[in-house]
């Protein structure tokens, strides 16, 4: 068989869901009755905010001249935070359309993947798209060419949302990528480049069958985790599920495992067939993906109390199909039982929120997110979740804080307004570099912990919305950090500890405990709002108490009256305020979430 494995490549929002609807047309893969806009966007959640999530297959037939094709397409997501569904698309496939928005030309997250297309060592075909819009950049196939190291002659000009130029794209597609290069006479090595768990048929991977076949009723050995399963059934995406007889060397389908835990099926672990009589495997290992750290961590609560175990069985279970969302049970005093869960960053976390609002119908707090820091112990390194684990100052242990190569890719005229943007994040200057399309490549090191909450929003407004930037972590690095805590009426809320730098420590009090004076509802009593470091108080707020007017309706002057009415209530804001613990509303937590 004839088989072609691509995957579609671009920035955020620059044609790739759309692109492969048209290739799903042409290809006749899906009805046009059934035909809608971003198709391979099956989420609710991605068709609602347009934005693709997890990275989605689809197996398609094309007739080129006298040959029919089997094309395997990977539609991938854009955003930064989901770039570890890009890498393990890249690993299943050979080759990639590199999609530019001709009307905002090369941006930060195209020069990335690029690169990691590049180094997985795929054919690229890089495609201009928009070239139905009128504000198209005369300039973009030029700075295209020149990134791919292509003629201008060879970058296709699409229109992904009428057509034009899609089929010659399709027809290159076959000819420049290169057939996979796998035998089917070996013993088999499929690629797990993605997993979901079904609740009837257990554990089903996505997989690139590298060399060998598979059918169903075969005995599966992981290699990396050492389970073993049969296959109940083997198949192609269409893209849902459609049973085969088999596959073999070179193509992508899914195989039902029969795991009943995902565990056992990891990401980027190879699948061999063991057979009962020969049971030493001698195959070789695939080379899989880098593991995946999380960079952030927050605490995930439910908002009612009540809702613990839905929590938990709706957070396990988004976690089927997350590589990449950490767990760990967590309890809190105020919050009760929940997660410390780490994520790829602050958009992933938010889509998790969202996602179990909607899939589980819990309403979750998020509390306090922390960059991942490592803590240098005697017995190795510790990765540090929340401000609660840092060890204590005293003991003198090093911290250390990832840090991130960014990139930064913006029209000349707001250089100047960026770099002091990444200045005032604690980031150090590496390099600049101009290309042929009056943009320039900005590069920087920069702390996560500087950047996670406001450094995208305030790029943006600086830039006018015309930079855009990606990152990779870079390096762990020692760091000067200290844990912050928050009294309310005197109580520590273990909730809003949190890790801030040494140097910032007294202004980042500030910050908060005003936040939280106009976060907080007040009380039938007077709150203090307290920050700390080390027992000792930086910053600190009145919350004025909300004050019934006993004098209401009281006309004339009969003062002792009065008197007595005020001592009265005086008395009994003394004695709540001994009794009363001040609750913190959600929203509270929102609020302190943003800078
Ligand atoms: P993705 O994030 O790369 O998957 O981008 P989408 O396919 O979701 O498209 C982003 C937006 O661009 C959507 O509003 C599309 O309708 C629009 N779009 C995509 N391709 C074209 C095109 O060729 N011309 C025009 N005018 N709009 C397009
Ligand atoms: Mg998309």
């Amino acid at each position: 068989m004839d088989i072609r494995n691509f995957c579609i490549i671009a920035h955020v929002d620059h044609g790739k869901s759309t692109l492969a609807d048209r290739l799903l047309e042409l290809t006749g893969t899906v009805e046009k009755r059934l035909m809608r806009a971003q198709y391979l966007d099956q989420m609710d959640l991605e068709r609602e905010r347009g934005i693709t999530i997890k990275l989605a297959p689809v197996t398609m037939s094309y007739q080129l001249r006298a040959t029919n094709y089997q094309l395997n397409l990977i539609d991938t997501p854009g955003h930064v935070d989901f770039s570890y569904e890009v890498s393990r698309s890249l690993a299943a496939v050979e080759g990639a359309v590199l999609l530019v928005d001709a009307t905002q030309g090369i941006q930060a997250q195209t020069l990335a993947n690029f690169e990691h297309a590049q180094n997985a060592g795929l054919t690229i075909i890089p495609v201009l798209n928009k070239i139905d819009l009128p504000a198209a950049l005369p300039e973009a196939a030029e700075a295209l060419a020149e990134l791919v190291g292509l003629p201008v002659s060879e970058v296709h000009r699409v229109s992904a949302k009428t057509g034009v130029g899609v089929p010659e794209l399709l027809a290159a597609v076959v000819e420049r990528v290169p057939a996979p290069r796998g035998h089917e006479s070996e013993p088999l090595r499929a690629l797990i480049f993605d997993s979901v768990f079904d609740a009837y048929r257990g554990v089903v991977v996505f997989v690139r069958i590298v060399d060998g076949s598979i059918t169903p009723g075969s005995r599966l050995s992981f290699l990396a985790t050492g389970a073993s399963s049969e296959s109940l059934e083997v198949g192609i995406f269409t893209p849902k599920f459609k049973k085969t007889s088999a596959l073999s060397a070179g193509e992508i389908g899914y195989i039902v495992t029969g795991l009943k835990s995902i565990q056992g099926a990891r990401v980027g672990d190879t699948i061999t067939t063991a057979k009962a009589a020969d049971p030493v495997v001698t195959v070789e290992p695939l080379p899989g993906y880098r593991e995946i750290t999380p960079m952030v961590f927050a605490g995930i609560y439910p908002a009612d109390t009540k809702n613990s175990n839905k929590l938990r069985d709706g957070l396990e279970k988004l976690k089927l199909n997350d590589a990449a969302l950490r767990l760990e049970p967590e309890r809190s005093n105020v919050l009760g039982f929940g997660f410390r869960a780490g994520f790829l960053g602050l958009l992933h976390l938010d889509i998790i929120r969202e996602r179990l609002q909607r899939e589980f119908g819990v309403e979750v707090i998020v509390a306090m997110p922390s960059v991942a820091y490592h803590a240098e112990m005697p017995g190795g390194i510790r990765m540090i979740k929340s401000a609660l684990d840092l060890p204590d100052p005293s003991r003198r242990i090093e911290i250390q804080e990832p840090i991130l190569a960014v990139v930064i890719v913006t029209p000349e005229r707001y250089v100047g307004a960026i770099m002091q943007l990444a200045q005032a994040h604690r980031g150090v200057y590496e390099t600049t570099e101009h290309s042929s399309d009056a943009r320039v490549l900005v590069r920087y090191t920069l702390p996560l912990a500087a950047m996670l909450t406001d450094f995208y929003d305030e790029l943006k407004s600086v830039s006018q919305g015309y930079a855009s930037y990606s990152y990779e972590l870079k390096a762990y690095q020692p760091c000067d950090v200290l844990r912050m805590d928050i009294l309310v009426g005197e109580e520590p809320m273990e909730e809003l500890s949190s890790i801030v730098y040494t140097d910032e420590a007294q202004s980042r009090g500030r910050v908060i405990v005003e936040k939280l004076k106009n976060a907080l509802p007040r009380q039938m009593f007077e709150v203090k709002i307290q920050a700390a470091i080390g027992g000792k108080i930086v910053a600190s707020e009145r919350l004025p108490a909300m004050r019934k007017d006993v004098l209401k309706g009281m006309s004339g002057g009969d003062y002792t009256r009065k008197r007595k009415l005020l001592e009265q209530q005086k008395r009994g804001k003394k004695k709540m305020k001994e009794f009363g613990r001040v609750s913190i509303p959600p929203e509270v937590y929102l609020a302190l979430l943003k800078r």
